[in-house]
């Protein structure tokens, strides 16, 4: 006797029930963005020229295809992101980050009214709205490049991200991080003929920023990250910490305080740290990846070569110093626990080990974030787990989050805008949207 395997819509709404302190918007964002959605044609951007903000591919590809495999999505850009609202879970405002996936049983398209929806197995569930096209994207820098290729805009408009390095020095199966496609993203930008700046020129960043600033008028853009990949030897004869810093030095001497700055960067020796919070920036995150040992060894090749999990984390505790506990904010990828083959094999297990990493950081006044793990199809991991981790580990994760936080008498981090369902920005995880709205919001 055979069973037919549970629709995506039983297996979504029987974790509902069995996790009522987890809002559904939290579940569904959750969903989208470990196993990504398929778009109908006419809810695509239309490129840079068209009235929707298109996706920028900020840093890495976050699709479930390589571009070629896109179809219609590689040639017609879909939107950076879509606001999900109503349908049959009365879903509150919920911002999630775009991973395309053409087989996804999520799919938006146009209603039987013609108004953009979200089905799920074919059903409605959500209205979808889409980001208009920002002001600063239409007018291009004096040398023809885009502000959206110089300094696109994510979050519903609240971070600027600046990958200002667009590779990375750890290269090829040995160093590279097993779920990181950074290198494989710029080769198919590349391949495809598209603007993909490698070292972006700080002159050329202030001028995208000042474009941004002037017609940025709702002040909605709060915060910068400056990021890219990391820097083993030099950048135009600049360590990692001089690199990234130049463009911090920069940003704060034209705009004094106009944004909130902040770095993803490794984790650098104290004075290289210290360099960083001189330059004007104001959060760090130097990102720990994963907590169980055995698996960043094994997925972080590079870092644990050149520094060394030890390492990493003695220095993240070490620049708590330099920039108080609360403006030190590691990220880690939330899922890749329970990739094959060599990954936990029971969420139970985990959540465990993902608890004792947070209670490791919480307990020192250290908050770290997650952003789900989009299984990019070039990447090892990725490969060999194209479906990502289960929905119930990235639930019991937001419960796990939520409650450490709880125990150590912390709230969200700073620089990520407002907390609680139908407030939340954040879109590359829902930890914002899972958290308690702050006192007097
Ligand atoms: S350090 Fe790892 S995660 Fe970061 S860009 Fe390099 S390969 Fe990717």
């Amino acid at each position: 006797m055979s069973s037919a395997a549970p629709t995506r819509t039983a297996v979504v709404e029987s974790l509902m029930e069995r996790f009522p302190g987890i809002p559904p918007e939290a579940v569904f964002k959750e969903d989208l963005l470990r196993g990504g959605l398929a778009f109908d044609p006419s809810a695509l951007s239309g490129n840079e020229g068209g009235e929707v903000k298109p996706k920028s591919y900020f840093i890495f590809s976050f699709d479930h295809r390589t571009l070629p495999e896109l179809g219609e999505a590689a040639l017609n850009r879909p939107p950076e992101e879509i606001v999900l609202t109503g349908g049959p879970y009365g879903l509150r405002r919920t911002v999630v980050s775009v991973r395309v996936n053409p087989s996804s049983p999520y799919r938006v398209a146009p209603d039987d009214d013609g108004a953009l929806a979200l089905f799920l197995d074919g059903v409605k569930i959500a209205d979808v709205g889409l980001p208009p096209m920002p002001e600063y994207y239409r007018h291009p820098l004096t040398n023809g490049k885009s502000v959206m290729e110089v300094a696109p805009t994510i979050q519903w408009g609240y971070l600027i991200y600046l990958t200002v390095f667009r590779v990375c020095q750890y290269f090829g199966a040995k160093e590279e991080c097993q779920y990181c496609d950074i290198n494989h993203n710029w080769r198919q930008h590349k391949a495809a003929g598209r603007p993909y700046t490698g070292v972006k020129p700080v002159d050329e960043v202030l001028e995208a920023l000042e474009i941004i600033d002037r017609h940025d008028t709702a002040r909605t853009s709060t915060a910068y990250t400056l990021t890219g990949g990391a820097v083993t030897s030099q950048v135009g004869g600049k360590d990692e910490a001089d690199f990234y810093g130049q463009y911090a030095r920069a940003i704060e001497e034209r705009f004094p305080g106009r944004w909130i700055g902040k770095v993803v960067a490794q984790a650098l020796p104290k004075e290289d740290v210290r360099r960083f919070h001189d330059y004007g920036i104001r959060i760090y995150h130097p990102n720990y990846e994963v907590w169980d040992r055995r698996l960043f060894e094994l997925y972080c090749p590079g870092k644990e070569r050149y520094i060394g999990r030890d390492e990493w984390h003695r220095r993240i505790l070490d620049s708590a110093e330099v920039f108080g506990p609360r403006n030190v904010i590691p990220n880690f990828v939330a899922g890749v626990e329970m990739a094959r083959p060599s990954g936990f094999l029971t969420v139970d297990e985990a959540i465990a080990s993902t608890r004792e990493g947070l209670r490791f950081f919480m307990s020192r006044g250290i908050t770290p974030r997650f952003t789900t793990w989009c299984p990019e199809p070039t990447t090892p991991l990725g490969r060999e787990n194209p479906d990502g981790a289960p929905l119930e580990y990235h639930l019991r994760l937001l419960e796990a989050y939520t409650a450490t936080l709880e125990e150590y008498g912390l709230t969200a981090p700073p620089g990520y805008g407002p907390a609680g369902p139908g407030r939340a920005v954040f879109s590359v995880s829902s930890f914002m949207d899972a958290l308690p709205p702050a006192p007097g919001e």
